[in-house]
């Protein structure tokens, strides 16, 4: 059986991966699977075990039968942590901050290879993976790899407004300082360090309508499918 379209949408925190991939999944009938919920079920569950993030071992207890399903619907994609609904809980900006600093481990990352595959290969027609190291590590042989990012201010004031509508308000200030500080974690670490693959395309955010973004890219995932 021919293998599902893959499609890798990488970038850093507020380029509007997140929104992107649920409309262009919705559009096109793809399954998403939103790796960085992954790491933030991780997250989740190494706080609640009371695992302290530099722990391998303790680490290794978190993953072992963690079990992350998603379910989505026009709404939104949920997320369901061992058969609970977290969609909310993992998306506070402790458990984001927590979510940055156990993605930096190597047990972790590659403890969470195979159920990132799983879950895409397990499509019908074609599977969106959103990420940071999607088209460098997990899938480098994707149909499509998109590097999706835009200038810091203007992705802090998105998150801003995106906490503000969930009745989080901070300053927009602090959001930055936070988003930088995810930022450089990410891109400086030794594992998988986000950054674009050398064939990926790069679509600058910035001055962009979403529904500009998700049109190139539907266009692109259009070019590549198979007939
Ligand atoms: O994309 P999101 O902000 O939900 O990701 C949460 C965190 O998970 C990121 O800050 C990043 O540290 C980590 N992550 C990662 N690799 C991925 C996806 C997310 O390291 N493929």
């Amino acid at each position: 059986m021919a293998r599902p379209v893959i499609v890798a949408i990488d970038g850093p925190a507020g380029a509007g991966k997140s929104t992107v991939s649920k409309i262009l999944a919705l559009r096109l009938g793809f399954t998403l699977v939103d790796t960085g919920a992954i790491y933030r079920c991780v997250a989740l569950k190494a706080r609640r075990m009371k695992v302290a993030f530099d722990d391998p071992a303790g680490l290794a207890r978190v993953l072992h039968g963690l079990e992350v399903r998603f379910l989505m619907d026009e709404e939104k994609n949920h997320v369901f942590l061992d058969g609970a609904d977290v969609s909310e809980e993992i998306r506070t900006p402790e458990n984001s901050l927590a979510a940055s600093q156990v993605s930096s481990r190597p047990v972790v990352r590659d403890g969470l290879l195979e159920l990132q595959r799983r879950l895409a290969l397990a499509a019908e027609q074609g599977a969106i993976l959103e990420g940071r190291d999607i088209g460098t590590v997990v899938f480098p042989d994707a149909d499509l790899k998109v590097f999706l990012f835009a200038d810091p201010t203007i992705r802090a004031k998105r998150r801003y407004e995106e906490l503000f509508q969930k009745g989080h308000e901070k300053p927009v200030g602090e959001v930055l300082a936070e988003q930088n500080r995810r930022d450089k974690e990410d891109s400086e670490r030794e594992v998988a360090p986000l950054k674009p693959a050398d064939d990926a395309v790069r679509i600058d955010s910035t001055q962009l309508p979403l529904s500009e973004v998700v049109h190139q890219i539907e266009s692109l995932v259009e070019a590549r499918r198979p007939r």
